[in-house]
């Protein structure tokens, strides 16, 4: 009796789950297409465990364990197949449309986008061109988010509350100015979301091939999803012992304003592997980097972000590491730091000059200048130009490759066309 007084007595924290769906019908890769059957059943399955349905604006405030159900870019089979079955079971859904292709071939209209919005749900933006946000510079990025707001405001007359950022990506800048004009925006990195959680990156778990399982309400008790295991790779490499070398000095080591949730990087060269794992939460940010192979090392780093500065600390093999990043003016950082058992210091800039050019250079007293840049080719637009050139300057050499991005995923190839050849694997939410 005590106990139900007490727990009585405290108002329990509400937890959203948000579920993410792209096309509806037809089947379109893994994450990207359910049947309109499956859909049914996952809803009801949720249902019958007890959960109500809420639409994304009030994802941070449910007053009870709530499930969000959002669809993505706005295709037609949503209205067709979706809309149908949701009214049916008494759901509202949440919609993220690209303002541009909506009345194209394939995708809704706005007449059937307002049929949607009187029966309960919720439209909201998914920019108005699907660009990958991170590869804008502020300019570029506000012309995104401000055109889809107007579109919508014309069209339904309404204000659309939430984005969605295409891919699930976005960094501190692309969350400072999103911001600016909406409430809450959404990345798709795993989580529930309460009152604690950043409004402009809220959680949205992947979809599985096992939510049609009893794994989908562990999933909306939880936010664990198949992604965890990416994160958990360093691990697998983790090694005790001393190791026998000094840190890269082109790496920065307290990132914040070109970090989203979470960033885990695998660098791959003959006889030699780094691993870099960056993650996000609210104004604190943290890096395990190791190095395996001819050289070894280990740091653990975290920072803490007072805008536009980030203040940060570490400890590596050659003892603490001192440090701090700047935000410049959204169009990037720069970052210094400084280990003073080993006197190495080293300080660098990344930044995105103009749209999908990113520029990086870098300075350490034990490895000398660095330098890189990449540039996305204007090829498939509404996939956020997915094939990149690179351009990189290490150690005295010369590396040029190309990189492509699958979804949230990344892999790079580069060669000096002699002796090197590397291969990164990234990974970013
Ligand atoms: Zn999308």
């Amino acid at each position: 009796m005590l106990v139900s007084l007490a727990l009585g007595s405290v108002p329990a924290q509400a937890f959203s789950f948000v579920l993410v769906y792209h096309r509806v019908g037809v089947s379109s890769g893994m994450t990207l297409g359910v049947a309109a059957g499956s859909l049914k059943d996952q809803v009801v399955r949720l249902k019958n465990s007890g959960h109500t349905f809420e639409v994304a604006s009030k994802a941070q405030n449910c007053n009870e364990t709530c499930v969000v159900i959002t669809f993505d870019d706005g295709y037609r089979d949503v209205y067709e197949e979706a809309f149908p079955v949701l009214k049916e079971l008494g759901v509202p859904a949440t919609f993220f449309v690209i303002t541009e292709k909506v009345g194209t071939e394939g995708f809704v209209t706005w007449e059937e986008l307002k049929e949607m919005q009187q029966a309960g749900w919720e439209i909201d933006s998914h920019t108005a061109n699907h660009a990958r946000l991170i590869d804008l510079p502020p300019y570029a990025l506000q012309a995104e988010l401000e055109k889809s707001q107007q579109a919508i405001r014309d069209h339904l007359g309404t204000e659309a509350p939430c984005v969605a950022y295409p891919f699930g990506v976005h960094d501190a800048r692309v969350r400072n100015l999103t911001a600016e004009h909406y409430d809450c925006g959404f990345g798709m990195w795993m989580g529930l979301n309460g009152d604690t959680t950043d409004p402009m990156a809220l959680h949205r778990p992947f979809i599985s091939p096992w939510d049609n399982s009893d794994f989908l309400n562990f999933k909306a008790h939880s936010g664990i999803d198949h992604t965890l295991l990416i994160g958990l790779l360093p691990l697998a490499d983790w090694q005790l012992g001393v190791p026998t070398d000094t840190r890269d000095s082109g790496l920065n080591p307290f990132p914040y304003t070109l970090l989203g949730d979470m960033e885990y990087d695998l660098d791959l060269s003959w006889g030699q592997r780094q691993h870099a794992l960056k993650y996000r939460k609210n104004d604190f940010s943290a890096q395990v980097y190791l190095e395996r192979g001819r050289h070894s090392y280990n740091e653990l780093s975290v920072a803490y972000h007072l805008e536009p500065i980030s203040l940060g600390v570490g400890y590596g093999n050659g003892g603490v590491i001192l440090g701090a990043s700047a935000n410049l003016l959204n169009y990037g950082e720069a970052y210094g730091y400084y280990q003073p058992m080993t006197a190495q210091y080293g300080f660098g800039t990344e930044l995105i000059p103009l749209p999908y050019l990113r520029v990086k250079s870098s300075y350490g007293n034990k490895d000398g200048f660095a330098a890189g840049m990449e540039y996305a080719l204007p090829l498939v637009q509404e996939e956020g130009r997915p094939y990149r050139l690179n351009l990189d300057y290490d150690q005295q050499k010369w590396l040029a490759g190309g990189s492509a991005y699958f979804g949230s995923f990344k892999l790079k190839l580069s060669s000096d066309f002699q002796t090197t050849v590397k291969l990164k694997f990234s990974a970013l939410w």
